[in-house]
Parts: C-alpha cells; structure tokens; sequence
C-alpha cells in the first residue's frame, strides 16, 4: 500500500492531518484545465480562484494549464459563473498525487476543529490522518468510512472483501496485514483513530 494507483477511481478527499492542530482535516484535490489559447491565460492570472501554471510537455514545448479548488471555492458550476467558451466544468479533470499530473498533490485543506483552510500539497503518506505502521509497512484508509472497513475486514474472521464500496481498496490490502498476529495490534490501532475527532 504505497500509492494511490490502487484506487480507482481515485477519491476526490482524504481524511489528513490538520497543519495547525493535527485534528482530522478534509484534504480536496484541485482540478486542472489546459488553456488553449494565449488570450485566456489574462483571465486565469486575474481570477484568484485559479493558479496559473506553466509545464513543459515531453518534447520540450511549454504548455499552460488552470487549477481550480473546489475544496475552497466549491464546485466550478455553482462557484464561478463567467468562464470563457470550452472552459465548462466538464473540460476540467480532477488533480492526483501522481508526479506526472498536473498539480500533482495540489489541492486544499478544511479543518472544521480550528477552522483552518488554506491551498495545500499533499505529503504523501505522512499527511493521511488514517495511517500507521506495522512491522515497517504502511496501511492506510482515505478516510473515516473507509477506516472503518478496513477495521471490520481486519478484525473479521471471513475477511471478506465485499462490503459496498470498498471491495477494490480491501483486495488491495498486503498479507502482512491479514496474519493472525496483526489483528488485535490493527484493529486497537484503528479503533484510537475512529475514536479521535
Ligand atoms: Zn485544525
């Protein structure tokens, strides 16, 4: 369990640690939209919902995108109203961690303990809030939901992997964290971080 190719699709939040108070804070990632055309780079520089970026393509030719923080502004079609043509909601895809995306890690944080919101990278692993380490090995959950699967997959004796929603994240799960020995060490892990707001 290393990365977030395994899930798919992949989230639009996770469960992190707040950087001021380290509660459980609701990470968002951005979206992003190429520009096509040099004209719009002006209105996306002016809008300060938008960064402005700028990337270099395989070949070496450099190309202009927009990231959008649904995560601070809300959603693009109820957030902004006066985006230029072929900018719809639609025509934007959702950020990943992955390098080789536009605005990898970009996105925001909203922490409902101190009220803290603010763009953010995501560091992954070490910024999931569900996340510990057992015999050097990361295990992980995106969010509260999703813990609490993992904590009833790994204190069930089926182990069964259906359980509506998160059948793709549970058959991911490394042996290690099946054994015998790894149930009661996991599931008082989990059941802290359930616990804890
Ligand atoms: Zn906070």
């Amino acid at each position: 369990m290393t990365g977030l190719y395994e899930w798919n699709p992949v989230p639009h939040r996770l469960a992190i640690h707040c950087p001021m108070c380290r509660n459980l804070a609701e990470f968002e990632f951005a979206t992003f939209r190429r520009i096509e055309r040099r004209e719009h780079i002006a209105y996306f520089k002016a809008n300060k919902a938008f960064d402005y970026r700028q990337y270099i393509d395989g070949c070496g030719h450099k190309w202009h995108a927009a990231l959008y923080y649904p995560g601070l502004h809300g959603p693009l079609q109820s957030g902004i109203h006066d985006l230029p043509d072929g900018y719809e909601p639609q025509f934007w895809a959702q950020s990943h961690y992955w390098r080789s995306s536009p605005g990898s890690g970009m996105g925001s944080v909203r922490c409902s303990a101190c009220h803290f919101r603010s763009k953010h990278r995501l560091n992954w692993p070490d910024d999931l809030y569900f996340l510990m380490s057992y015999r050097g090995h990361n295990l992980w959950a995106y969010d509260r939901d999703s813990a609490m699967a993992l904590r009833n997959f790994i204190d069930s004796e089926t182990r069964s992997v259906h359980q509506d929603g998160y059948s793709r994240f549970l058959l991911h799960i490394p042996s290690v964290f099946k054994h015998h020995k790894a149930r009661e060490p996991l599931v008082k892990a989990l059941d802290k971080k359930l616990c804890s707001k």
